[in-house]
């Protein structure tokens, strides 16, 4: 018998930072983008920035200047080329269409009003409607039931459309169980169950972009092997939508972590829409980048 036994491939952890180009950054982007990058080192990983721009209304060039100004000067290294989701537009397409031959998505003509419509007049009279994570009223399935017929004829007569995931097909076909591990930055691990339904049928491309926020990180995430995905915990009920996808995709699902939200001295949530600080503002006002590590727990 050899004593020679292969080794199991070791993968190096990869990391990400991927903020949209909306606005300035802010603390808590400080604090998730430092996160990552400490982590990738303390784990031999690498540390990835992307940037999420398939907002064409929402995400402006001197923004994404400012995020690669700000991290510079927080002292961050990121690998070269990065990715900006904006150059990938049919790389997205593609993912999609991969989807829609499974069945699993149906064009939308509603519009945001005619949803919120429904959902008043139900609630006027019925009760509560009810509501996605994020507080957005479930679709309630006007365009799931139209024949192929109508479907097609509206298309082709330009009618503007979203695509939207049929939750319970996708499901059907995920099956039951949609397990992923949470960890935290201690290393402790722990088996979570993700219930995609919460988000009832969610749109993954929207009327003007062939993609959306939650097909365009799953389908990159892939792409560029990141292993742990280090996030706010604003985003911890999109996780579960993740990894329906990754399933239904077949690629791998990373490990999460969703830290807590900086929180400004109100107690909001810091948010680049409201007034809160950027760092570009605090940075005029004579901050050092030390000093904001420091403040934000990490080493100065
Ligand atoms: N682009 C998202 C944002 O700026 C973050 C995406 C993610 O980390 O998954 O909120």
């Amino acid at each position: 018998m050899s004593l020679h036994r292969p080794r199991p491939p070791v993968t190096q952890p990869v990391f990400r930072f991927a903020p949209s180009p909306n606005g300035r950054l802010h603390l808590g982007h400080a604090y998730s983008a430092l996160l990552n990058a400490e982590l990738a080192a303390r784990l031999g990983g690498r540390f990835l920035l992307r940037i999420e721009d398939i907002d064409p209304g929402r995400c402006r060039p001197e923004f994404e200047t400012g995020i690669y100004e700000d991290l510079a000067w927080l002292g961050l290294k990121w690998e070269e080329p990065v990715r900006r989701q904006s150059e990938h537009l049919a790389e997205y397409r593609a993912t999609l269409d991969r989807l829609k031959r499974q069945g699993l998505l149906y064009p939308c003509f509603c519009s945001r009003r005619q949803i919120a419509e429904v959902a008043s007049r139900h609630e006027a009279d019925a009760g509560p409607w009810p509501r996605d994570p994020d507080g957005s009223p479930l679709y309630p399935g006007t365009c799931r039931s139209l024949p192929i017929a109508a479907r097609q004829a509206r298309i082709a007569a330009g009618e503007a459309h979203a695509w939207r995931l049929d939750m319970a097909a996708a499901c059907r076909l995920a099956g039951m169980s949609l397990p992923y591990i949470r960890f935290s930055p201690a290393g402790a691990e722990e088996q979570m169950a993700a219930f995609p339904e919460r988000w009832g049928d969610p749109v993954l491309a929207r009327k003007d972009t062939p993609t959306s926020y939650h097909l365009s990180v799953v389908h990159d995430d892939a792409l560029q092997g990141v292993t742990h995905v280090v996030r706010g915990q604003d985003l911890e009920a999109a996780t579960d939508l993740h990894v329906l996808l990754q399933r239904l995709l077949g690629v791998p699902t990373p490990r999460y972590h969703h830290h807590a939200l900086i929180r400004d001295e109100s107690g909001g949530k810091l948010s680049k829409s409201l007034f809160s600080e950027s760092l570009a503002d605090l940075r005029r006002r004579g901050a050092t980048a030390d000093e904001i590590r420091r403040m934000l727990g990490f080493q100065g």
